[in-house]
This record gives C-alpha cells, sequence and structure tokens, in this order.
C-alpha cells in the first residue's frame, strides 16, 4: 500500500527555468535550456525518457536518478574536455515489488513472477543494487532477522496536525533557501558567460 505522495521540490519552480508539472525541462544531455553549464537529473527533472518515444518523461524512481546520476557526470566531463554531450537512454528490463515476507511481484524480462519466485528476484535485484558490501551485509541481516521475527512493517510516522511540507521530511543541517540557490545559479551563469568559450576546469 503506497501512502506517500510524489512531488519535486518546490525549490524548483522557484529558479526562473521552465517546468513541467513541477520538473526542470531538460535535454535529453540533461542540460537545462538556457542555463549553460547548469545539469538536473532525478525527480527533479523532467528527463525524456528517448526508449519510449515523443513526450515520454522518466517517472521519478531511483532506477533512473542513480542511472542519470552518472550519465550527468559523465557528461560534465565530457564538457571539460570540450567532447560532445551523451543523450541519457536506459531500456527497462522489468520491475520488481517486494511486498514483505515472502510476498513480491516481479516481471523480469516480460515473464510475470508472484511469490516466492519473485520475492528472490526482487530481493536480489535489491541486493545488488546496493553499493558496499556493508550496506548488503545490513540488508541481508535484515531480511533475515524479519523472516524469523514476522513481518517486516516500517512506520516513518506522521504529521497529522498541520500540513507538512517536503522540507519538515528532509534530513539536511544545510538546506539551501530558494534565494541562495537562485544566486548560486545566477552568478554561475553570468560566470560562464563573462568567460566564454568554456576552458576545461572552468565549470
Ligand atoms: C515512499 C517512497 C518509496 C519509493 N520507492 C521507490 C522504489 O521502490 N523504487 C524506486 O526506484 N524509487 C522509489 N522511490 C522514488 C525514489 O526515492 C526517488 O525517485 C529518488 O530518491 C530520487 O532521487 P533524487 O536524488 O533525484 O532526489 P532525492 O533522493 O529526493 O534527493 C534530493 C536531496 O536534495 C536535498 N535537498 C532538497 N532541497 C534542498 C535544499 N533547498 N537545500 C539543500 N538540499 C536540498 C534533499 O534533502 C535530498 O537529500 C520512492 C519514493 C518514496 C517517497
Amino acid at each position: 500500500i503506497w501512502t506517500a505522495g510524489v512531488a519535486p521540490s518546490p525549490l524548483i519552480a522557484t529558479l526562473g527555468a521552465e517546468t513541467n508539472r513541477g520538473r526542470l525541462v531538460v535535454d535529453p544531455d540533461l542540460t537545462v535550456p538556457g542555463l549553460d553549464g547548469v545539469f538536473a537529473l532525478g525527480d527533479a527533472a523532467a528527463v525524456p525518457d528517448l526508449e519510449k518515444g515523443a513526450d515520454a518523461i522518466c517517472p521519478p524512481t531511483a532506477q533512473h536518478a542513480m542511472r542519470q546520476g552518472w550519465a550527468a557526470a559523465k557528461n560534465v566531463a565530457a564538457a571539460l574536455h570540450g567532447l560532445p554531450p551523451t543523450p541519457y537512454r536506459h531500456k527497462d528490463l522489468g520491475l520488481v515489488v517486494d511486498l514483505g515476507g515472502i510476498q513480491a511481484v516481479s516481471k523480469p524480462l516480460g515473464v510475470q513472477l508472484t511469490g516466492l519466485p519473485a520475492q528472490f528476484v526482487a530481493r536480489a535485484y535489491h541486493l545488488g543494487a546496493l553499493r558496499t558490501v556493508t550496506a548488503r551485509f545490513r540488508t541481508a541481516a535484515n531480511w533475515g532477522l524479519n523472516a524469523v521475527a514476522g513481518d517486516d512493517f516500517v512506520r516513518t510516522g506522521f504529521q497529522s496536525d498541520r500540513p507538512a511540507t517536503l522540507k519538515d521530511f528532509e534530513k539536511t543541517d544545510a538546506y539551501l533557501t530558494p534565494e541562495e540557490v537562485h544566486a548560486m545559479v545566477t552568478a554561475h551563469v553570468e560566470g560562464r558567460s563573462a568567460s566564454a568559450p568554456t576552458e576545461p576546469g572552468s565549470l
């Protein structure tokens, strides 16, 4: 049961750039049109989904956000070396949904699975997606404990006394105000247009 909505950060709307349902409009190479040298990705960006055709936008998922992170990093490096950028493109190999315990559904390479086989695929995928051995061990240990101790429910809490904003749920001690972000982007863009053409290391 999904009890959370998905919304882009309200910060995006304050940047003065074109948005699509609250997400920054970007070119397929993850650059923001009109903001030279600025890249956007993940939930914050409406990245064209080249695999799904015209007007399709990548959904706001971690699968895309992580891959777009690599793609953006490569395009930043390419820009620094005067090389052409590569458009972001990712073809899904299926989906996995871990519903807890032995309940799951998955569809690897178009094959529909439910129950234990689906859970095996889902958890193998998620373990593989984790970046460190420690994270894999902790996650696998947690699944092991839950298998012995019972269902794995997680309650993240509610704020029913007042309307909650995204910021209420963010865990950061360095939350930039829209004004600070706007000043950084403006200074960056003005700095680039003053020093054009781009030299390596100026980004
Ligand atoms: C309940 C839930 C379940 C989900 N389950 C799945 C799933 O099963 N599979 C899947 O693929 N995706 C899932 N998603 C979606 C996935 O979490 C997001 O798509 C992904 O985290 C997006 O990554 P991101 O880096 O773009 O943004 P985020 O992970 O949101 O990172 C943005 C960061 O920017 C910081 N930030 C924001 N504003 C400011 C500011 N003003 N100053 C400084 N820092 C700021 C935030 O604190 C945050 O750390 C789920 C999302 C939710 C809410």
